[in-house]
């Protein structure tokens, strides 16, 4: 039976588990976020579901009172569109970090975000693999110096919020985990948002790298004017390296995978083995 909650508040969609985390993470403002999102939406914890893959962020589910999963390194994408294809009436969001997300569940990404399948994906980004205590993740910038790159990253750093516009993800924004109130207006809109919304979150890791005042400077909302439908625009405003800018990037509506597959089953089996093995025999 479904657990509805009348007028609920964040505190009810948090778990009795305490979090684990550092004093001082930015995980502690994403948690905020989402449960205020949550609760905006007034969505029934039992048909809710949050799952995460290995990391500091992906200890998410444990504190949350909806369902949880917490899968495996890299894998909470195949396991969160499975479950969402199997369960459509369900609210899936998938969380993580850079190292999950960009690194070995990269390409899970990639094929995500062209299905377009209805789930949200909120990745906290610290720039840092903080779990295995501060080495280089693909969002670390170049040149920056950990115990793994005493001499400085040889590599070049991700870019989230180009790499989502140019899979074409049909919702891409960008929250900081300092500013829970507009974080959790962006995650509803993505959980409204119908097919794959990928939220970058701005969440330090003042253990091992980033403090709050780092990107306190470089954080910028996106002007009101931007257009959200202007995939160029957007990319402009992802490839400026001097400003973090937070806000809606981009929205576009085009059908999600079980709209597609209906679309397919409305129009019978287009699949004429007959006209085939002629063709090709
Ligand atoms: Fe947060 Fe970093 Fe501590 Fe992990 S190591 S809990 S990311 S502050
Ligand atoms: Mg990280």
């Amino acid at each position: 039976m479904t657990q509805t909650i009348i007028n609920p508040t964040p505190k009810d969609y948090k778990s009795d588990v305490k979090p684990t985390w550092c004093p001082g993470c930015g995980d502690f403002g994403v948690l905020n976020a989402t449960l205020r999102g949550l609760a905006g939406m007034k969505l029934a914890p039992d048909e809710t579901v949050v799952v995460s893959g290995i990391g500091c962020s992906s200890r998410f589910p444990h504190f949350m009172r909806t369902f949880g999963f917490h899968s495996v390194h890299g894998r909470a994408l195949p396991v969160a569109q499975g479950l969402k294809m199997s369960r459509p009436d369900l609210t899936v969001v998938a969380v993580g970090g850079d190292g999950d997300f960009f690194s070995i569940g990269a390409g899970h990404l990639v094929h995500a975000a062209l299905r377009n399948i209805d789930i949200t994906v909120v990745v906290m980004d610290n720039e840092i693999y903080g779990l295995t205590k501060g080495q280089t993740s693909p969002t670390s910038p170049h040149g920056h110096v950990t115990k793994s790159t005493p001499y400085g990253l040889m590599a070049s750093q991700f870019n989230p919020i180009a790499t989502a516009l140019s899979l074409n993800v049909s919702f891409v924004a960008r929250g900081y985990s300092a500013k829970p109130k507009d974080l959790a207006a962006l995650i509803e809109q993505g959980i409204q948002h119908k097919g794959f919304a990928f939220i970058h979150a701005l969440s330090p890791c003042p253990t091992f790298y980033h403090t709050f005042d780092a990107w306190d400077a470089a954080v910028t909302p996106i002007s009101p004017e931007h257009n959200i439908q202007d995939r160029n625009q957007a990319m402009m405003l992802a490839l400026n390296t001097e400003k973090q800018f937070t806000g809606v990037f981009f929205r576009e509506e085009r059908d999600t995978m079980d709209q597609a597959a209906q679309k397919l089953a409305e129009r019978g089996n287009p699949f004429d083995v007959e006209q085939y093995i002629q063709r090709y025999a």
